[in-house]
């Protein structure tokens, strides 16, 4: 039998009828049953047996199976105590893994990393949709050594994370994943794929942060702060948008001299900068000394 042969619907219905598991819809169980996805994940991720991989919701581990089989470690993070059990059986066959019972949002992933005595580690999830802006941001954020992050989210999150200027999509999301990686969609998923079906779409999209940041800038916060007080407000001006953000205190005066100062158009949106546009204005108000603490 195959690894991928796991993710079979009799298999998970069998393990699923044995221990008499109901779903837990405020957990954002959808399990996945479709071995082709399962195997586009695995080949994302790049996994040899130098890794250390973290599993975020190993649900009834059959994902864990296959990241066991490939990686030198896995620790896997489950909120739902009924899975616990479950998860004894399913990954019994395996020494590398370790089953956390927590919940992700609270667990020190610096720690974990550190511990592993790996020093650097993949995420790979089958994300439960709830908290997948938190997990991911929370990750790229951490300084825990992720070289890579393989996950299955709402498509619709799948393409703000990977989003343009000027593009529909493109927003606050957008530009802080790609300071801290560089997004590839690898495989949109239809519900059919999952049990039990969620009622969108998802894709698996690799997030790759092994290289430095996207751009250099004076000051992180600065930056997200004009980030988010652009796409606040998303068809105003960038004047409005900066202007009206209660946090930045910038005079109209201010922020049209900076702007000049970086080649912007007194009339651009938000919307229509790219990242490196953004990190020239964050350094110039913050050089400048035009935003107090933030
Ligand atoms: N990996 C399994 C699969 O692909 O079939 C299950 C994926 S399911 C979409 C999401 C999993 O995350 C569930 O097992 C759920 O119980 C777990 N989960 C939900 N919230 C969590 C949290 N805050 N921390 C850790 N696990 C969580």
């Amino acid at each position: 039998m195959s690894e991928f042969d796991l993710v079979r619907p009799q298999n998970t219905v069998a393990v699923l009828q044995k221990y008499q598991f109901h779903f837990q819809k405020k957990y954002g169980q959808n399990f996945l049953i479709d071995a082709h996805v399962l195997e586009k994940i695995i080949s994302a991720a790049g996994i040899t047996e130098d890794d250390f991989v973290l599993e975020i919701g190993p649900g009834i581990g059959t994902l864990t199976q296959c990241l066991c089989r490939h990686a030198g470690a896995v620790a896997a993070v489950e909120i739902d105590q009924n899975l616990i059990p479950i998860l004894k059986d399913t990954l019994s066959e395996y020494q590398n893994v370790t089953v956390i019972h927590g919940d992700i949002l609270k667990l020190d992933v610096k720690n974990l990393a550190r511990e592993s005595g790996a020093g650097k580690m993949k995420v790979i999830a089958n994300l439960p949709y709830y908290i997948t802006t938190p997990v991911i941001m929370g990750l790229l954020e951490s300084n825990a050594g992720i070289e890579r992050m393989v996950v299955m989210v709402q498509k619709e999150v799948a393409d703000r994370m990977q989003a343009q200027p000027g593009t529909k999509d493109y927003g606050a999301l957008s530009l802080a994943v790609q300071y801290y990686a560089k997004p590839n969609i690898v495989a949109f998923v239809p519900p059919n794929c999952f049990m039990p079906r969620p009622k969108v779409g998802s894709a698996v999209i690799c997030l790759d942060c092994g290289q430095k940041r996207a751009v250099t800038v004076l000051n992180e916060a600065i930056l997200f702060a004009i980030i988010r007080a652009s796409f606040n407000q998303r068809r105003k001006t960038l004047v409005n948008g900066l202007y009206n953000a209660p946090n930045l205190s910038l005079t109209k005066s201010q922020i049209c001299e900076a702007m000049e100062r970086v080649g912007l158009p007194l009339q651009i949106r938000g919307e229509e900068l790219s990242l490196d546009q953004f990190a020239k204005l964050s350094d110039e108000l913050s050089f400048h000394n035009k935003i107090g603490s933030i």
